[in-house]
């Protein structure tokens, strides 16, 4: 398949890994912002290719993993409701809330389904006009420009009864609290290639060189990651602040400008709680004002809601990358992908999950 199976070549992984092994003079700890990095890096082992100067860390960027949870026990009590249609991608299905998942709302009689797209749940919302429909909205830069275009579609339609639950992050500002942190490991970054394919790179470089650390906008295959990796080190070991892009295939400067636009005119920045981490100030997208109709937060009388995470849990410092799956107590044993404690281990893509999954620690060790 092209330009996925180049990308998988064994060969060219090991060239650019040897290149790495040439270039390395030092230890570095360099941070995947994103989960899907993180997948591809412990799948693909490439951490245990690497020479050992080099230590990979792990992000925050699981959109699932950093859902708080008391917005999915928001989004549970929305479900619960007669009258209601819940439509959430699929990976949220399974996410616990505090005490049950969406799946248990739909054995339970609720009207929860799985959708491709949240147009698909504006379709649904003009195909029932007596139900109120609910998309849940979570995620990244890169799930925002269909969420916008729903709200948008929906307004243009004149309904009034499609709604999204909203909780959406963005990098930069948790790169930000990440540098900022007195307990900051991190000395350069791997950028999400997707996340910069909508919102470009040029947030970057100010938050580069405020803390002297060069970030590379890297994607997802083996060669994409190594290719990011050893333009790191590179600039690591020349002592260059920069933002560079190894993602060119996919990410320009400025990214897609008129989904920053289309989003603008829908979100504003907002301070977000993240799962595991706590509330990093102006750090997400919430709807403005004139889009509150369409806000099921306001719609539906789930404010109050408050809940605590297990404190058996580390994640907060595994997103971070102050520490590792393996440093936490309850990791396979109280903690496993079928009753997950904590943010990295309810998503494929969270670190823990990735873990458990590839077998890279021993249970009981
Ligand atoms: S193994 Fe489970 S409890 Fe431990 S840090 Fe990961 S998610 Fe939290």
């Amino acid at each position: 398949m092209k330009y996925v199976t180049e990308y998988r070549d064994a060969n060219l992984v090991k060239g650019v890994i040897d290149e790495i092994r040439r270039t390395v003079t030092r230890p570095w700890t360099i941070m995947e912002i994103c989960g899907g990095q993180t997948h591809a890096i412990v799948r693909h082992g490439i951490d245990q290719l690497l020479p050992p100067e080099i230590e990979l860390v792990h992000g925050p960027g699981c959109p699932v993993c950093v859902t708080p949870l008391e917005l999915i026990d928001k989004a549970l009590e929305i479900a619960s409701q007669p009258k209601v249609i819940f439509c959430s991608y699929g990976d949220m299905l399974r996410v616990p809330g505090s005490g049950r998942d969406l799946f248990m709302v739909k054995a339970a009689g609720g009207d929860v389904r799985v959708v491709y797209s949240p147009l698909d749940a504006v379709k649904l919302a003009r195909q029932n006009p007596d139900k109120q429909v609910v998309f849940f909205a979570i995620g990244f830069e890169t799930t925002a420009p269909p969420n916008v275009m729903s709200v948008l579609q929906a307004k243009n339609l004149g309904l009034t009864n499609y709604s999204i639950l909203v909780s959406h992050v963005c990098v930069p500002p948790a790169v930000g609290a990440i540098l900022a942190s007195p307990a900051n490991r991190v000395q350069g970054f791997l950028l999400a290639g997707h996340v910069c394919a909508v919102m470009g790179y040029h947030e970057y470089p100010p938050l580069a060189e405020k803390f002297k650390t060069p970030m590379v906008v890297t994607g997802f295959e083996p060669l994409d990651i190594v290719q990011g990796l050893l333009k790191t080190v590179q600039l690591l070991e020349s002592g260059k602040v920069e933002v560079a892009n190894a993602y060119t295939r996919a990410v320009t400067f400025e990214g897609n400008v008129p989904a920053q636009k289309a989003i603008k005119q829908v979100f504003e920045m907002i301070d977000r709680k993240w799962r595991g981490i706590g509330t990093i100030p102006q750090s997400g997208w919430g709807l403005r004002a004139e889009y509150d109709s369409f806000n099921a937060e306001k719609r539906f009388d789930v404010h109050a809601i408050q809940t605590e995470e297990s404190p058996l849990c580390i994640a907060g410092s595994i997103l971070q990358g102050l520490k590792k799956p393996h440093d936490c107590s309850a990791f396979g044993t109280k903690c496993k992908p079928e009753h997950p404690l904590g943010a990295t281990m309810v998503s494929s893509e969270g670190a823990c999950a990735a873990y458990y999954k590839y077998g890279r620690v021993t249970i009981g060790e």
